[in-house]
Formats: C-alpha cells, structure tokens, sequence
C-alpha cells in the first residue's frame, strides 16, 4: 500500500452493467472515455474473481508497477486524484443497471424504451428476455460469493436501477442479493412492492422515483400511461416504511408549468417530505431548463416554506446564478448569494461533495427525511 492516484469508484464500487462489469458509475464514465470493463464468465465463483484481479491489476497500473504502454483502464482518467490505493479495501458500493430488464412505462426520455423525445432507443426492456437471461442469477451469485469471502465493508450501499425492479422476473433473487445492504430503488412507483418496503425498514433503505409531473394529464405526456393517482397512492404506502426520494427531471414546455410546479410541491407538503431533487434533463438545453428550476427553487424555497429545490448538476453553479438572475429579478440578492454558495460548496467542487451531502440527509433526524 501506498500514495498514490486513485479514484473513489475505483476502490469501492461493483457495477453490473448491460452484459459487463464496471468498476465505476456511468457518471464516472463521462470523464474516461475507455473506462475499464470486463465480461461475465461461466460462473459466479469464476466472475468474482476476476473482478478482484482485474480490480487489483487496475489499482497496480495507477502505482506505476505496469509499464504505462501495457496500461489499459484508468490513467488519465479526470476522476483521479491522490489518495491511498489498496486493492485490499472492502468494497462499498453496488450497482444494478443491466439489461435486458423490464419496464411497463414509457417514458418519453427513456434512452432503452424507444423513447419520443430523443429518437429510438435501445428497446432493452424485455420481460420475457429478462426472464431467459443467466445475467440476473449470475449477479446474486457475485454478491453472494463476495459476501462470503468478507469483501463488502459493513457500511457498503447499493443502487438498484435495470428497467422496473417490481416487475422484475427475477426480483426477488435480485433484492435477497441485497440483503443487510442499505438500498436506493430506482422506481417508477407503478407497483407498490411489500419486499422492498420490507427493504426500507429494515435496512434504511429509500425510493428514488421521478415523477416529473404534478398533475396527471403532464405524468401521461411524460410517462405514457395514467398511473399518477396510482403512483401517489403508493408513494403515501411507501412513506410509513422510509425514506423517499422524488425527483424532478425538467422538461422545456412540458412539465415547466405552474400547475405542475404547485402540484409537486403540493404533493410534497401533503405526504411530509422536505426534498425535491430537481434537475435538467440530460438531453435538453440548460437554458431552457432554466425557467422551470428556477421555478421550482422559487416555490420550494423562496416562498418561505421549508422544503428544498436543488440542482444537482456539477457543472451548472456558475449558469444557475446566472439564471437565477436573468429569470427572477424580484430574488433577492442574498438569497442570490446563498444559492450560488450552496451549489458551489455542495456540488461544484467535486462530484463526491454532492454525493456525500445527499448521504448526509439519512443522518440529519430533524428532516422528515426525502432525500
Ligand atoms: S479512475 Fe476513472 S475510469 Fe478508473 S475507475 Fe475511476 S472513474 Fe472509472
Ligand atoms: S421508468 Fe425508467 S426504465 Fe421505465 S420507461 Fe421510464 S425511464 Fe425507462
């Protein structure tokens, strides 16, 4: 062991992506353009294996014991920074984001569904081919194996995204997996799931449901189908066992009006969350995401109620103080000063910055707790 350059993801994270896995987040991605990656093999015994020695290969190169013209994963990578590097270090973090996985929505940003917004997608969301896939049994198997051999530290979390966890074929396989794990379910709230509220409460566990909309008729043009009241329901289910975390993906000219501004924030008043977490959506232009987050920021925060508005974008503090300005001449100037402070210390700095202080909710007991 010894100083050198590594990267958070690096020393903590498993992904189990499309058919491979990674060793950082999709984020992480943006900023490596070969981010290093390996296959399944035949088994999971013989996959969790090769994980770890490739985890440790990789973790060799960044102390220079590879000659730099054999290296292949991570040097150069933006992401790295000087930090002990020790391929002995428990993992921490889990990450479900395969396919082929299911899906009964259709939203209108969905990169796999086919979706309206930016063009056809990868249409990876397949039940049937969800269910003939080895993948999901193989990934229970890994985390399985892992467990055994003591390479999880006590504090580790996991994601769970892959299309709709509660119409999963193999979902209750996937979530056992997870068992003792702290986890966040990347929902649509369609189905109300008994195991993973059961999740919830036992294990801290939270929601993660975008619902982009605060009236039903925006929540069909942006998800495809009626489900808002239904969503709503469960979402009032889901708050007895834990934490939810709602997000908020702004749409230019569809969801940006003030019936569905109002009706979030009204729908977070009356199920008792504190926290909508509200962003760009990726493929739109900022400046015209813009209006809508200023909105949103208006009516949760600057109304004097105690709920928060963010944007969570690494790179936009400098562009929303900007906005800030241009769209709400009326805020005033402290509060201008305020929010760029905020946005800079909490996410600017480093994209971990803002992972820790979404982490840092679960910890603050006088929050109603919707992180
Ligand atoms: S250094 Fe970069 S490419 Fe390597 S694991 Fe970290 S984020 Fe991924
Ligand atoms: S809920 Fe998720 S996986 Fe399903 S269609 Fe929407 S974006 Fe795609």
């Amino acid at each position: 062991m010894s100083e050198m350059q590594s990267c958070r993801y690096l020393t903590s994270y498993i992904s189990f992506l499309e058919d491979k896995i990674g060793f950082c987040c999709r984020a992480a991605s943006c900023h490596q353009p070969i981010r290093p990656l390996m296959s399944y093999k035949d088994t999971a015994e013989k996959t969790a294996e090769a994980f770890l020695a490739r985890r440790h290969a990789l973790i060799s190169e960044l102390s220079g014991n590879i000659p730099l013209d054999k290296a292949q994963g991570c040097i150069g990578c933006k992401l790295l920074k000087p930090c002990q590097n020790d391929s002995r270090k428990q993992l921490s973090h889990i990450m479900y984001a395969f396919y082929p996985s299911p899906c009964q929505a259709r939203c209108i940003y969905c990169a796999h569904r086919g979706h309206r917004l930016y063009g056809p997608g990868d249409m990876k969301l397949n039940f049937k081919e969800a269910a003939a896939s080895p993948i999901a049994p193989m990934i229970a198997g890994i985390i399985d194996y892992l467990k055994k051999q003591d390479h999880f530290s006590p504090n580790t979390t996991a994601s769970v995204g892959s299309g709709e966890i509660t119409i999963h074929p193999h979902k209750e396989l996937l979530i056992n997996s997870l068992s003792g794990i702290k986890s966040a379910f990347f929902t649509n709230a369609i189905v109300f799931d008994e195991q993973i509220a059961h999740h919830m409460r036992k294990y801290k566990s939270f929601i993660n449901v975008s619902i982009d909309s605060g009236t039903s008729g925006t929540y069909r043009t942006i998800k495809g189908g009626d489900w808002f009241r239904q969503v709503v329901r469960n979402l009032y289910k889901y708050r007895d066992y834990g934490n939810i975390r709602l997000r908020y993906n702004v749409i230019p000219g569809i969801n940006d009006s003030d019936d569905d501004i109002n009706g979030v924030v009204d729908l977070l008043k009356s199920i008792g969350m504190d926290y909508l977490f509200a962003a760009q959506e990726t493929g739109m232009p900022l400046n015209e995401c813009m209006p809508g987050l200023i909105k949103i920021y208006n009516a949760c925060e600057f109304s004097g109620k105690k709920f928060t508005g963010v944007f969570p974008e690494v790179f936009t503090a400098d562009l929303v103080q900007e906005h800030a300005k241009k769209f709400d001449a009326n805020v005033a100037e402290a509060h201008r000063q305020h929010l760029y402070q905020k946005y800079k210390n909490e996410y600017v700095n480093d994209y971990f910055a803002y992972q820790d202080y979404v982490h840092s909710f679960e910890h603050n007991k006088s929050s109603k707790g919707v992180y």
